[in-house]
C-alpha cells in the first residue's frame, strides 16, 4: 500500500507489509528462509555491507529478509514510529532496548509493576554492568521527577502494569524525562498500537511482546522494538551485536496475526468486560484490576489516553484457603493454566505480585488472580467460573463473606 496517511488502523492491518507484485501475486509476503544472501558481484556484496543497518536492508539472514521487513514496517506504521526491529521474543526486545542505553555509572528508573523478567534483567545483568536501577511506584506521575538524578539515562514504563494493572501517567513521566534528558521506553504489549499510541505522547521507544496479541494464537515467540529515527540505528546495532534474529516462520505468523488483530481485540475486550461485570457482583471477589472499569483507580488516565482495553485483567478474592482457590482454578474447563496470554483461548493464573516488588507494597485481603479472556462465548466462560466458585465454597464456605453473603454464595452453588 502506498499512502498510509489518514487511513484507519483496521485498513492498515489489511494492507501494510505486503506487495503481491514482487511475490508471484501471493496475497501474503512469503516466508523467506535464509542465512546466506547471494549478491551479483563482490562490489554489490560490499556495498550491501556498507549500507549497514539502514531500515529495510540486509546482507545476511541475520539482518533480515523481506518477511522480517514486512512485519517491522507494519508494526512501525501502526505505532507511528520510524522503524521496527524484529527480535526473537518480547523479553529480547526488552533486553536489546535496555542494553542499548546501559553504560557503567548510569541510572535507570523502572516501574515497580514491571513484567518480572524485565526486573530481573535490571537486578542481575545491568547491575553487573554498573547500571543502577531505582524501581518506582507506577502511579507516581509527575512526582517521578523527585527520583530523577543527573545520571538518569532511561525511564521505563509499562502501562498497565503486569499482574496488577496500574495505569501510568505517560505524558507526565515523559515531561519529567525530557526535562532531565533521559530516554523514555514503554512496553505497550497490553494495549497494542490499536489501543494506545505512545509516540503521540512523546515516548522515544515502544516495545512489544508480539508473542501475545500480534501472533495471537499461542504458537510463536516474537518481539519488536519500534523507535523514532534518532535511536533506530543504535538499537538495531545492539540487536545485531547480541545476535538477535527473529525466526522466519515466527515473523510470518506475527504478520499473519496482525491481519485480524482489530477484530480479535474487540472480542477480547467485550469478553473481559462481561467477565469483570459478572465477577464484580460476586461476594467472593474483593477487587477487580482492570482500568476499563469506572471504579478502577487508573480509569481516568485510561480514559484520557487509551482507546480500548484488551482481554487481560486481574482480581483479588476475599480471604480464602489455598486449597479452595486451587480447587476453583484447577477444575476450570475452559481456562488454561500457563504463562503468556493474547491467544484466542482463555487462561487463568494465581499470581504473587507481593513477591515481585520493592518500592510499593501489594497487600490484598486474599489471593490475586489473572485472567486472559479469550474468544469463547462469554456465557460459557462465566458458567465455568460459577462452577469454580461452587467448588471454592464447598471447601471454604466462609470465602465470600460468610454469613453476610452466605445466601448468595449458596445460590451460586
Ligand atoms: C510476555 C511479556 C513480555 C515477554 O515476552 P516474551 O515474548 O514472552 O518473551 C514482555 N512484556 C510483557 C508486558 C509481557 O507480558
Amino acid at each position: 500500500m502506498k499512502k498510509t496517511a489518514a487511513r484507519h488502523p483496521e485498513t492498515l492491518l489489511s494492507h501494510l507489509g505486503r506487495d503481491p507484485a514482487s511475490h508471484f501475486g501471493t496475497v501474503n509476503t512469503p516466508v523467506y528462509r535464509a542465512s546466506t544472501l547471494l549478491h551479483d558481484s563482490m562490489e554489490a556484496f560490499q556495498e550491501a555491507g556498507r549500507r549497514g543497518l539502514k531500515k529495510g536492508t540486509s546482507s545476511y539472514g541475520r539482518t533480515g529478509t523481506p518477511t522480517t521487513f514486512a512485519f517491522e514496517e507494519t508494526v512501525a506504521a501502526l505505532e507511528g514510529g520510524y522503524g521496527g526491529i524484529a527480535v526473537s521474543s518480547g523479553l529480547q526486545a526488552v533486553a536489546v532496548t535496555l542494553m542499548t542505553f546501559a553504560q557503567t555509572g548510569k541510572h535507570f528508573l523502572i516501574p515497580d509493576s514491571v513484567y518480572f523478567p524485565t526486573r530481573k534483567i535490571c537486578h542481575d545483568l545491568l547491575r553487573n554492568l554498573g547500571v543502577e536501577t531505582t524501581f518506582y511506584d507506577p502511579t507516581l506521575g509527575a512526582g517521578i521527577s523527585e527520583l530523577v538524578r543527573d545520571d538518569t539515562a532511561l525511564i521505563y514504563m509499562e502501562s498497565p502494569g503486569s499482574l496488577t494493572f496500574e495505569v501510568q501517567d505517560v505524558p507526565a513521566i515523559v515531561a519529567a524525562a525530557k526535562a532531565a534528558g533521559a530516554v523514555t521506553v514503554i512496553d505497550n504489549t497490553w494495549a497494542t498500537p490499536l489501543y494506545f499510541q505512545p509516540f503521540g505522547h512523546g515516548v522515544d521507544i515502544v516495545l512489544h511482546a508480539a508473542t501475545k496479541y500480534m501472533v495471537g494464537h499461542s504458537d510463536a515467540m516474537l518481539g519488536v522494538v519500534v523507535s523514532g529515527e534518532q535511536h533506530y540505528e543504535r538499537l538495531r546495532r545492539t540487536s545485531q551485536y547480541l545476535g538477535c534474529a527473529a525466526a522466519p516462520d515466527d515473523v510470518y505468523l506475527g504478520l499473519r496475526g496482525l491481519r485480524t488483530l482489530a477484530v480479535r481485540l474487540e472480542r477480547h475486550q467485550a469478553n473481559a468486560l462481561a467477565l469483570t461485570d459478572w465477577l464484580g457482583q460476586r461476594p467472593e471477589v474483593d477487587r477487580l484490576l482492570y482500568p476499563a472499569l469506572p471504579g478502577d483507580p487508573g480509569h481516568a488516565l485510561w480514559k484520557r489516553d487509551f482507546t480500548g482495553a484488551s482481554g487481560l485483567f486481574g482480581f483479588t478474592l476475599q480471604p480464602c484457603s489455598r486449597e479452595a482457590v486451587l480447587a476453583f482454578i484447577d477444575g476450570l474447563e475452559l481456562y488454561g493454566i500457563g504463562a503468556s496470554w493474547g491467544g484466542y483461548e482463555s487462561l487463568i493464573l494465581l499470581t504473587d505480585p507481593a513477591s515481585m516488588r520493592t518500592a510499593t507494597r501489594w497487600e490484598p485481603v486474599g489471593p490475586t488472580l489473572r485472567i486472559h479472556a479469550g474468544l469463547e462465548h462469554a456465557d460459557d466462560l462465566i458458567a465455568d467460573l460459577e462452577a469454580g466458585f461452587a467448588r471454592l465454597a464447598a471447601i471454604d464456605p466462609k470465602a465470600g463473606g460468610g454469613g453476610i453473603h452466605g445466601g448468595k454464595a449458596a445460590c451460586a452453588g
